[in-house]
């Protein structure tokens, strides 16, 4: 049997919290919880946890400043926990470091999900080369990393350089969202326009080679005012 994973809660709303307690111990984790940013800090600190589970709106402190703080010294996942409201802090979350969120209310099985997935990101992230940093296999595509190629459909398809480098770098994230801010700058430079027009157009050609119905992305998905989010790499 693995190890069980160690998770750390930080949130004051005391039914949020006992319900993600209850369900994270009946699947098996382990898990402290924290009713404010101070005791979860140290928290973090004293018990190196496998992931930290965020709300942004604690009575003491910032959640951002939170994330900021944990990133000074750990690259443990967080995941935010965050209100439908709150687009702005969802993507300043993403941006000061945090790895993914889930917005509330949520149901068991997407928050499992989301914690499945930042922690197999966060596994895969050691020193050997893992078959999914290699290729990425979702449906009828593949990315060939080391050969540079797309197929779809068992056929090669030709994607320019940026759209090339704007599909490698989603689906080496797969999974998770990555902000327009950030997939900007991973593509033009930290210097490049934060206006997203040409990222949009991008994106469009993208989807045109890759979707059956671009109108409908079985691959890529928008998260409206925040970004994409790749579907789930099936290679573990
Ligand atoms: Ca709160």
């Amino acid at each position: 049997m693995t190890p069980k994973n160690q998770l750390l809660l930080i949130e004051d709303e005391r039914n949020i919290c006992n319900f993600i307690m209850t369900t994270l111990k009946s699947n098996d984790y382990k898990v402290t919880d924290a009713p404010n940013a101070k005791t979860g800090l140290s928290l973090a600190a004293s018990q190196c946890p496998d992931l930290i589970l965020l709300d942004l709106g604690l009575p003491d402190m910032d959640g951002i400043e939170v994330i900021r703080q944990i990133r000074g010294w750990s690259n443990v996942p967080i995941l935010v926990i965050s209100a439908r409201t709150q687009e702005k802090e969802k993507v300043s979350a993403l941006d000061a470091g945090a790895d993914d969120y889930i917005t509330k209310p949520f149901g068991t099985s997407e928050l499992m999900a989301r914690i499945r997935s930042a922690l197999r990101r966060s596994s895969s992230g050691s020193n050997q080369l893992s078959p999914a940093q290699l290729q990425y296999t979702a449906g009828d595509l593949i990315i060939d990393y080391e050969k540079h190629i797309i197929m779809i459909h068992g056929e090669i398809v030709h994607f320019t350089q940026i759209e090339y480098k704007i599909l490698t770098f989603l689906s080496q994230n797969a999974g998770r969202v990555i902000t327009y801010d950030s997939l900007i700058s991973h593509v033009w430079g930290p210097f490049a326009d934060s206006n997203n027009r040409i990222l949009r157009v991008n994106m469009a050609n993208i989807r045109r080679k890759l979707e059956n119905n671009p109108a409908d992305p079985q691959y890529i998905f928008t998260e409206i005012g925040i970004g994409y989010r790749m579907r789930d790499n099936e290679i573990p």
